[in-house]
């Protein structure tokens, strides 16, 4: 069989070394971690960082095909790899992706709506981004943030200081604030000859700045957005060449959905699907890569619930397990500590 090479050792990686062993494939982890958990489901396993070319390079002769599980991988190694085997998704995904300037306007240029934004690289230009954005706002830094980590919300101007020394004073976008009744993900899957799925739109819940839970069906506020968002999402993943599963974060809002970020991989808000699906989000993605059609992305029940176990959450495990139709996963990490996603528990209701 074909070996698939994963960058990144976290818990989609676990998941997608799963998706893959299912369809006959070999699956080889790299990445940095001392315990990767996604080495733990994966055939093998090098724990390296992503710079040494030694390292990619035995990694580019024994894989078929190379993908990532996180987003925040350097460009180098990957467009290095890229010479020598297809890396899919591709290096443009990862650029646009990684940058939130990048990838706002990318989307405002495909006809998406967004939130008001300015590019802010010195203390004067973020006193300038206040004059024009105003208060409430949200300053992001510019690269790497991820669970609500690297930005800092402004009530007033006259927290400008405190902001800028907050998120240590690097590059970023001030973000106007905006009022949304819910939040939601579109996630589509593109094949390797152009064909273009996406799973039903989950309601996502967020607590202190980190997914909760996804529910579906979504309720009628996002329903009706649900159109646009898919077709933004579809055109967005055209002009990226993009292969694979990409994620797109929208605000449901009086005046449509709001594009907020995108993530060119699998994605939390697409758990549920691995048993609320037909197809798991996993299983495209390897589908994709791979060059195989792609499997139905229609739900399997009435109602599907996902909720994520965040720090000592997972110690609930034992009275989950034994709850009826509850789909338990614990990603196998070592240490709970607080924001720490340990697992996620599925919970899908047939008629
Ligand atoms: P992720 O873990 O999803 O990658 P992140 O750290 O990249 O998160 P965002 O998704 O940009 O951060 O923001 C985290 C959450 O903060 C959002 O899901 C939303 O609840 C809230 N938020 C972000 N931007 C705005 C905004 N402009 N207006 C209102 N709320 C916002
Ligand atoms: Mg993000
Ligand atoms: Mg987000």
């Amino acid at each position: 069989g074909s070996t698939i090479g994963i960058l990144g050792g976290g818990q989609l990686g676990r998941m997608i070394a799963v998706a893959a062993a299912q369809l006959g494939y070999r699956t080889h982890v790299l990445a940095p971690d001392e315990e990767s958990v996604a080495a733990q489901t994966a055939s093998s396993f090098t724990r390296a960082d992503y710079h040494s070319h030694i390292v990619l390079d035995e990694l580019a002769s024994h894989a078929d095909v190379i993908t990532y599980e996180f987003e925040n991988v350097a460009l180098a190694p990957v467009t290095h790899l890229a010479a020598k085997v297809p890396v899919r998704p591709g290096a443009k995904s990862l650029e646009i992706a990684q940058d939130r300037a990048n990838e706002k306007s990318f989307v405002a240029e495909l006809g998406g709506r967004t939130a008001p934004w300015a590019l802010v690289t010195t203390r004067d230009e973020l006193h300038e981004a206040i004059a024009r954005i105003g208060a409430p706002s949200i300053l992001k830094t510019l690269r790497l943030g991820y669970d609500g980590k690297g930005q800092v919300r402004l009530h007033e101007a006259s927290e400008a200081e405190a902001a800028w020394a907050a998120i240590g004073e690097r590059p970023a976008i001030l973000e106007g604030f905006v009022t949304f009744s819910h939040e939601f993900s579109i996630i589509t899957v593109r094949g390797l000859d152009g064909t273009l799925a996406s799973y039903p739109p989950p309601w996502n819940e967020h607590k202190d700045g980190i997914l909760a839970r996804s529910t579906l069906p979504a309720p009628a506020e996002i329903a009706r957005h649900w159109t646009e968002a898919a077709a933004l999402s579809g055109r967005v993943a055209e002009a990226l060449g993009h292969i694979g599963v990409l994620t797109c974060e929208f605000f449901a809002t009086e005046d449509g959905p709001v594009f907020n970020e995108m993530a060119p991989r699998v994605h939390n808000s697409g758990h549920w699907t691995i048993e609320g699906a037909e197809t798991s989000q996993f299983e495209n993605h390897v589908r994709a890569i791979c060059g195989l059609p792609l499997g139905s992305t229609a739900l399997t029940g009435t109602h599907v619930e996902m909720e994520n176990l965040i720090g000592d959450e997972a110690d609930r495990w034992p009275e989950l397990l034994v709850e009826p139709g509850t789909h338990l996963h614990l990603y196998g990490k070592g240490q709970a500590r607080p924001g720490r996603k340990m697992g996620h528990v599925t919970r899908v209701k047939r008629g």
